[in-house]
């Protein structure tokens, strides 16, 4: 059997093929421009290898209310070609296999809780800090939908008193995650690159700051076992140990020392990444395929 995955990015799509017990058969990555010249490339890759069931792990907002007419359909993106596309239907009919969809982080937070960092656990928390900030929450054994999914980027948090950003960049929240700690947030306030900010320079401590309110907000919330960070913003080394240093002093001894595991081992950088989503999808395929509609045994 195998599992066609596809990583649905803003500015790339990877798609791949893996045997049934995850081995890669074959990957490409396309860039992610329009439907109508992105979707047919994407199609025709899985024409050149053709799956048994696909999975699908996409940015969002996406619909994923169970029995919604639309359902897997992209919601409100800034993408703005992209908005109310169809994504799940069009590769359902496109290929005629068993297909699921969920957020990217999702997907991500299941690949790593099956095969990766939280492997075993049953409750693990995955977030991207890159242009956006997502969360993915894998609970009980299942990944978290509710009403839609959920939004971890846009979380209020409260605004440091000498950040040189008086408003977040999100133009829907003055003062969200994503608005004071995504890519595009360090690229307004220090007028460079995340990627260019040097690694002594102090923006580095007001991000882990950011990064630590959202942390412990998710500690308090949804008692994660394990919180995994990734996305392209914690390529900067000395981040991740900031985060853990300024979330210890948010939680504040609130969270018996017996329950809370050492910082180190309790907010983490994920195992599989930049191949969590990925993984994620091929694990999403694997489920369709096996929750596929049987055949009825002829009279
Ligand atoms: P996307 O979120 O678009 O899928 P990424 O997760 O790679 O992509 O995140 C892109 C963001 O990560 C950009 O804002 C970029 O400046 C930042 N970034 C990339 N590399 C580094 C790095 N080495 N250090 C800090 N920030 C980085
Ligand atoms: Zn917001």
């Amino acid at each position: 059997m195998r599992l066609g995955a596809i990583e649905a990015g803003g500015t790339k799509m990877v798609l791949g093929v893996f045997s049934q017990s995850l081995k890669e058969l074959a990957r490409t990555t396309l860039s992610t421009t329009v439907p109508e010249e992105t979707i047919p490339q994407m199609v025709s890759f899985f024409n050149q290898h053709p799956v048994d069931a696909l999975g699908i792990a996409t940015f969002g907002p996406v619909n994923l209310r169970a029995g919604s007419p639309t359902f897997g359909t992209i919601l409100n993106t800034p993408k703005l070609a992209w908005q109310r596309y169809p994504l799940l239907e069009t590769f359902e009919e496109a290929l005629g296999v068993p297909t699921a969809v969920d957020t990217d982080v999702n997907a991500a937070a299941l690949a790593e809780s099956v095969l990766g960092a939280a492997r075993g656990l049953k409750n693990c928390l995955y977030f991207t800090v890159g242009t956006g900030i997502g969360g993915g929450l894998y609970a009980e054994g299942n990944l978290v939908h509710g009403l839609m999914h959920p939004e971890w980027g846009h979380v209020l948090l409260t605004r440091h008193e000498e950040d040189p950003l008086l408003r977040g960049v999100c133009p829907y929240h003055p003062n969200c995650v994503e608005g004071f700690a995504s890519g595009p947030s360090m690229q307004k306030r220090w007028g460079i690159p995340a990627r260019e900010l040097p690694d002594e320079h102090r923006g580095w401590d007001l991000e882990a700051y950011y990064l630590a309110q959202l942390c412990s907000n998710a500690l308090m919330a949804v008692s994660p076992e394990v919180i995994l960070i990734g996305g392209g913003v914690m390529h900067q080394q000395g981040l991740l140990p900031k985060v853990r240093e300024e979330a210890l002093k948010l939680i504040n001894g609130y969270i018996d020392q017996e329950q809370l595991p050492p910082m180190e081992e309790y907010i983490i950088s994920p195992a599989l990444w930049p191949d969590s989503g990925l993984l994620g999808a091929a694990l999403l395929a694997k489920q369709a395929w096996r929750q596929r509609p049987k055949a009825k045994p002829a009279p």
